[in-house]
């Protein structure tokens, strides 16, 4: 039996780990951090979003789609659930689609992956930066303080966003040592820098709104779901959707009652003499009312659709996903190198990020089972 190193002990490679291990493979998880699975513990809330009954390649962003959708076949949102509740624990589905641990606890997902590498007899590195991999027919990876060989490797190091979690990009040297490229990157899921005069007063408040992208004049993105106001912007899960689209320049679109026309609205306001009492939080309709007083906007328009110029996004430091990476096309159908046989990539560190709503998760499980299954055909 082949000796394997994976490079990462995040979701990816905990699972590909698992994976391996299962079928009687020989691994070494290489983490620099001290423990294994810290941003896993950190997702969803905390709660852990792990998946999303929705899953298609529709809801990714990749340089190769038709790839990405054979992949994606290859383990489904039921399947990713399996593989979870193999370990333990039960898995159950949101009115959106999202699903969680029942327990609503990410940690405990960890500890699920933690008990079952234990179980396998994992050899695990803590510590263990890899700074050096090379290749003489057999692969030599090198950190602070030791070095192995193996002869075949998971690169699932992660990517560049949340770099408070071990993930600062500097693992991509490791790829682009073997002639791999580098997508450009950018931060994905994120909070929108707007003018901070624009969101004054509004900090703190979060609403269920219409959320359009609009770009001279045309809608490039539209959807619903909640939008919390910052100090200099905005965030929520239909902000970090739209972030995958927004670009400097372009101006969101609020609409703060997506389920009222504005004909039932102007009634409304008819009423009640002008008053927002029951139809916005009150926080929100004090700024609002100042603003139409102030002569920014008919309170309709105000309402339906509030409007804030995107200065950028809050970068990686706040990102939960990097856009860009290793290209899918610089691999074969089981995420191996076309490189270097040999070299397999699992996770993030590969040009594939999803939406907000477990996207994210499912793609570092489906990656690495992928990978595991390319290794255990060539052991
Ligand atoms: C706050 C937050 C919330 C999120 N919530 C969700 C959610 O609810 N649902 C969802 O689907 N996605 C969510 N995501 C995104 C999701 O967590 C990531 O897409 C996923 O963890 C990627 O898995 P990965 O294993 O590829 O990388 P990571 O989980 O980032 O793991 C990579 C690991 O590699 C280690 N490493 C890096 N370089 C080296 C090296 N040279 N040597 C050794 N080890 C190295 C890092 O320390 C890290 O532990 C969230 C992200 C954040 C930041």
């Amino acid at each position: 039996m082949k000796k394997i190193a994976i490079i990462g002990g995040g979701a990816a490679g905990m699972a590909c780990a698992v994976h391996l291990l299962r079928a009687g493979a020989k691994v070494t998880l290489l983490e620099r951090g001290e423990r294994l699975g810290r941003k896993l513990s950190a997702t969803g809330n905390g709660q852990g979003n792990v998946t999303n009954v929705h899953c298609s390649p529709a809801h990714y962003f990749t340089d190769d789609r038709e790839k990405l959708a054979r992949l994606l076949s290859r383990c489904s949102w039921e399947d990713c659930v399996r593989f979870l509740e193999g370990m333990g624990g039960i898995f159950l589905p949101d009115a959106r689609g999202r699903v969680y641990p029942a327990g609503r606890q990410a940690s405990a997902i960890c500890d699920l992956f933690r008990t079952e590498l234990e179980k396998l007899h994992a050899d695990i590195c803590l510590g263990a930066q890899v700074q050096n991999l090379t290749y003489d027919g057999d692969f030599t990876l090198a950190w602070a303080g030791g070095h192995m060989r193996s002869d075949a490797v998971v690169l699932a190091a992660g990517g560049k966003a949340a770099p408070n979690f071990g993930t600062d990009g500097s693992a991509y040297a490791l790829a682009s040592s073997f002639g791999h490229t580098v997508t450009p990157l950018s931060p994905a899921l994120v909070r929108l820098k707007t003018d901070p005069a624009l969101v004054r007063g509004l900090k703190g408040i979060r609403v269920d709104a219409g959320l359009k992208v609009v770009r001279k004049g045309n809608i490039c993105f539209e959807c619903r779901g909640d939008v919390l106001f910052t100090e200099n912007g905005v965030s929520g899960d239909a902000v970090f959707r739209a972030s995958s689209y927004a670009i400097k320049g372009d101006v969101l679109e609020i609409d703060f009652l997506p389920d009222v026309d504005e004909a039932r609205l102007e009634a409304a306001l008819a009423r009640s003499g002008g008053s927002l009492l029951c139809i916005v939080p009150n926080g929100l309709a004090r700024v609002l009312l100042k603003r139409a007083d102030g002569g920014h906007g008919t309170l309709i328009s105000l309402l339906k659709r509030f409007s804030l110029p995107v200065l950028g996004d809050c970068g990686f430091t706040n990102a939960q996903v990097t856009k860009g990476g290793i290209p899918l096309s610089e691999t074969d159908e089981n995420l191996q190198s076309l490189k270097r046989a040999g070299l397999f990539f699992a996770g993030e560190i590969l040009n594939v990020d999803g939406e907000c709503g477990g996207y994210n998760l499912q793609w570092a499980f489906t990656s690495a089972r992928v990978a595991a299954e390319g290794i255990l055909l060539q052991c």
